[in-house]
């Protein structure tokens, strides 16, 4: 009589406690990695399209469930990354959480302020050197580095990471780090102007993005929503 309780009891909750969180994105003995040819199957709107739909469902709270020892021992032997995102430090973006993406799947360069310099440069060329189809540059809402620029903060090496965002500063035109619209008006000009550098800095990648082998985009972050919203050219 227990049993048949027990047994009851677990149909009962398997039934009524609603739809697993989440999407498989794999079969359990076959981890879905990036490969080769799945990287070389992708486009710059296929990829871009793929980073969307993982911010989709992150801010649905409807993430990929990942097996990641799996993954890690699929993808031990190479990488095959489809993106690669220049972002902000800031704790509260993590690149792959907020795009769903597993490892594998997206170069990260992090830097304070999403900034540009030669180094970010060179890690973006070899990105696209083994295949990247998209290059990101992310900002966001509440950036501790353009509040920093805004309130021109002295501090050892970090004057001079600011002072690559004064531009930005001097171009949004708007008021103080207190006025939290300013500073994503800030943060939003920053991204372009690190879009500029990447654009300008480097031969090899404007070739890629005049051949359209590879696109250039910039979006910013909310912190409040978890959403990422692409600029418009
Ligand atoms: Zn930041």
């Amino acid at each position: 009589m227990m049993v048949h309780f027990v047994v009851f009891a677990s149909l009962w909750l398997l039934a009524f406690s609603g739809p697993a969180v989440g999407a498989e994105d794999m079969p359990t003995t076959k981890p879905q990695v990036q490969t080769r040819d799945s990287q070389a199957a992708m486009t710059p709107a296929t990829a871009l399209a793929a980073l969307k739909e993982g911010n989709a469902r992150f801010v649905a709270n409807a993430t990929k469930r990942r097996d990641w020892s799996a993954k890690v021992v699929a993808t031990a032997s190479g990488q095959y990354p489809f993106a690669a995102v220049l972002g902000c430090m800031d704790s509260r973006v993590p690149i792959e959480v907020v795009f769903d993406q597993g490892i594998g799947d997206v170069f990260g360069v992090r830097v304070a302020g999403n900034v540009v310099n030669a180094d970010e440069l060179g890690s973006l060329e070899y990105a696209v050197s083994v295949g990247t189809k998209v290059i990101v540059v992310l900002g966001h809402t509440g950036c501790g580095a353009v509040k920093g620029a805004m309130s021109d903060v002295q501090l050892g090496n970090l004057t001079g990471l600011l002072a690559k965002i004064h531009p930005a500063v001097e171009a949004a035109h708007c008021g103080a780090p207190q006025d939290s619209s300013c500073v994503t008006k800030v943060a939003e000009e920053n991204v372009r102007q690190s879009l500029k550098e990447i654009q300008h800095g480097s031969p090899y990648l404007a070739k890629h993005f005049d051949e359209r082998t590879v696109t250039l985009v910039g979006a910013m972050y909310d912190v409040a929503s978890g959403r990422v919203t692409f600029l418009e050219n």
